[in-house]
């Protein structure tokens, strides 16, 4: 099978802060109906039951560690973008064409099921219905329902502006388990991000009515230079409102936001400064929270784990032990809105397509995926980095700076790995 490169800028998912790339949802939804099975080890235990089955065993770090490494590549989180429209066009959006209609290309209801059973031949992931915005699709129940009957835990992602009470009750009918709403700063940094005024307020009410129906309701933040200075109120903010999560994910320069990088893009000094932050509040316990789409918090992790003096284990990180950064193309990956799939909506390097190959095929034999699999294959510092199995750097990072080669060093990590220091102090 061979890896085709994409011509950056259209057509991909990002969906920034709705149902993006490496666990947007933490492979985790609450109430997920499989919970038992082998600790750490079950071909399709989700994250949070295998978590409940270590977390209290004598061997929890090390059942941990095996879970994290997912030497077998197993399935498990799927972001499909279900479809190519939306009611909003936000300014950090991957996609470029974004339409106010469904597009044509979009998978119909039974390619979308017949889909949905190829997941099945290659593993039981939760399936994360994203979009464009996914409740723009007539028959998005319809489809919750179909992966729900098949066994399938899924997750919404959505810019939560269409949810009335109606809606509301629709997805917790349709058996979906979470809901994450992105909130893109507070008040009028998010409006004038998603380029309508009161698209925040609309967001808070969909958020309040999927809370009144009883629906677990995560915030997802994508934190750029527009919002950084709020970053702690929105920390406020989610546990105000009751989410049930925070994650914050670090932009990453792709579709529209390619126009807006060079402004929005965080100093990597900065970056480290808002994770080595983020870790420190993770510890209040006060709600979930996840560094997304930022590899190098499981270095500044256990980084600042060692210097604390104590032991990076399912107790005292809680599910952050059990995962590592870049997952793409080794346990997670995106199925765009016409069906080519791709390590995650973020980098644009397809790895096949489900309308000619079968998906199993794809996840098992694809070159792209192959070369994700293998940190030993990483470039530049990352390649010589001590955590490099914990961390692996954005590999769509790498893309965009260093010519589509998505195996270079990311670029916005400050570390300096200990075999570099050595080098640089022998040249010194
Ligand atoms: S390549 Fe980057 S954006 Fe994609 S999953 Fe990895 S860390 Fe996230
Ligand atoms: S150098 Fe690369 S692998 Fe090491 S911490 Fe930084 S991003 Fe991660």
């Amino acid at each position: 099978m061979t890896e085709h490169k994409k011509p950056f800028g259209h057509d991909h998912h990002q969906g920034h802060g709705h149902g993006r790339g490496e666990g947007g949802f933490n492979q985790k939804v609450a109430g997920h109906p499989h919970g038992h099975g082998h600790p750490g080890g079950h071909p399709h235990a989700t994250i949070k039951e295998a978590f409940h089955q270590m977390k209290d065993g004598p061997d929890a770090k090390g059942q941990a560690h095996q879970y994290m490494m997912n030497r077998q590549n197993q399935l498990r989180l799927v972001f499909w973008e279900t479809t190519a429209g939306c009611n909003l066009e936000c300014a950090h959006c991957r996609r470029i064409d974004v339409a106010s209609t469904l597009m044509k290309n979009d998978l119909t209801f039974e390619q979308s099921c017949r889909m949905i059973d190829g997941l099945l031949e290659a593993g039981k992931p939760i399936l994360v219905l994203s979009g464009g915005e996914p409740l723009f699709r007539p028959d998005i129940f319809d489809i919750a329902k179909y992966a729900t009957g098949k066994g399938l835990t899924v997750a919404l992602a959505t810019n939560g502006t269409l949810v009335t009470p109606e809606v509301a009750q629709k997805v917790k009918d349709s058996g979906i388990q979470r809901v994450s709403i992105s909130l893109d700063g507070l008040g009028e940094t998010h409006d004038k991000l998603r380029k309508l005024p009161g698209s925040y307020d609309m967001a808070i009410r969909g958020f309040k009515e999927l809370q009144k129906v009883g629906m677990p309701v995560q915030i997802n933040c994508t934190i750029a230079r527009h919002n950084v200075h709020q970053v702690k109120e929105i920390y406020q903010n989610a546990i105000d409102l009751g989410a049930v999560a925070l994650h914050i994910f670090m932009l990453v320069p792709v579709g529209c936001g390619v126009t807006i990088a060079e402004d929005q893009m965080l100093d990597p000094q900065v970056y480290e400064d808002v994770l080595s932050w983020f870790y420190e509040v993770s510890k209040e316990k006060k709600i979930e929270t996840k560094a997304t789409c930022a590899p190098h918090y499981f270095r500044i992790m256990r980084q600042k784990a060692k210097e604390e003096g104590i032991q990076i284990t399912p107790q005292t990180h809680g599910m952050a032990a059990m995962t590592k950064g870049c997952l793409a193309g080794s346990a997670i990956c995106f199925i765009s809105h016409k069906g080519e799939v791709f390590p995650c909506g973020y980098l644009p390097v397809e790895a096949g397509n489900i309308h000619k190959e079968k998906f199993k095929d794809i996840w098992e034999s694809s070159t792209v995926f192959a070369n994700l699999r293998n940190p030993d294959a990483l470039k530049g510092k990352c390649g010589i980095c001590e955590y490099k199995k914990v961390c692996e750097g954005c590999r769509a990072r790498a893309y965009y700076e260093k010519n589509g080669d998505y195996m270079e060093e990311e670029p916005y990590c400050i570390y300096e790995p200990v075999k570099m220091a050595g080098r640089n102090a022998q040249g010194a």
